[in-house]
């Protein structure tokens, strides 16, 4: 499922609608301090349905809406929409058939965020497994934030590990393991248990 464009308005410090055409392969934003740069990342995840405000460095959802700023008002509502190809229809219904997905989220002070896919309000759960379904997300490792990859090559091995057994997609199989480990144990418990009802009924 490719991004193809992602517009803003309001959100953060894009008071006005700004544009980003994002073309296939690796993107990367560049550009001075303060400029922005975290911004368009931040949007990209709020869109997707991240719903907590210290992922979005701010102490509650609605400072993504414009503060206001030297002979700007502040706003009172942020929009994301965020445009994706899915020419090969994985989208889930009802929205599999079409060729490209509009998906936008909207948040208006004291009324929280609505989002809509197409046009048609949905929840923010059918958003958020939209992307989980497409392997990317909120939190995906697919999005590399301002210094991660400098915290990567700083990395003590094992973190480090963790950090590309996450990009890797083997995180999840980790947690499996462990999950079936106690249950092993669990069931060796009750062996032993078993064997010694056995051995006092001999
Ligand atoms: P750096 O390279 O220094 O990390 P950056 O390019 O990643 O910077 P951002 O952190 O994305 O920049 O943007 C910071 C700017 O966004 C600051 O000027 C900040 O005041 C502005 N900003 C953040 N939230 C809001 C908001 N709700 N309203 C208005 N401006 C905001």
């Amino acid at each position: 499922m490719h991004f193809q464009r992602l517009r803003l308005a309001g959100f953060k410090s894009f008071v006005d609608p700004a544009e980003v055409q994002i073309e296939p392969g690796l993107t990367g934003i560049v550009g001075p301090n303060g400029c922005g740069k975290s911004n368009v990342l931040e949007s990209l995840r709020w869109v997707m349905g991240a719903n907590s405000a210290k992922a979005m460095r701010g102490q509650g959802m609605e400072d993504v809406i414009f503060a206001g700023a030297a002979g700007r008002p502040p706003r009172n509502h942020a929009e994301v929409i965020l445009t994706v190809d899915n020419s090969q229809h994985r989208a889930p219904q009802p929205f599999t058939d079409q060729d490209v997905l509009e998906v936008s989220r909207k948040i208006e002070r004291g009324r929280g965020s609505t989002y809509r896919i197409n046009g048609k309000e949905v929840r923010a759960r059918d958003v958020q497994l939209l992307f989980a379904d497409a392997s990317t997300g909120a939190n995906s490792p697919a999005l590399v934030r301002q210094g991660q990859i400098s915290e990567l090559i700083a990395a003590k091995p094992q973190n480090r590990r963790r950090i590309l057994e996450e990009a890797g997609g083997v995180a999840g199989l980790h947690t499996r393991r462990h999950e079936a480990e106690l249950r092993l144990k669990a069931a060796e418990t009750n062996l032993d248990r078993l064997d010694d009802i056995g051995k006092e009924l001999e």
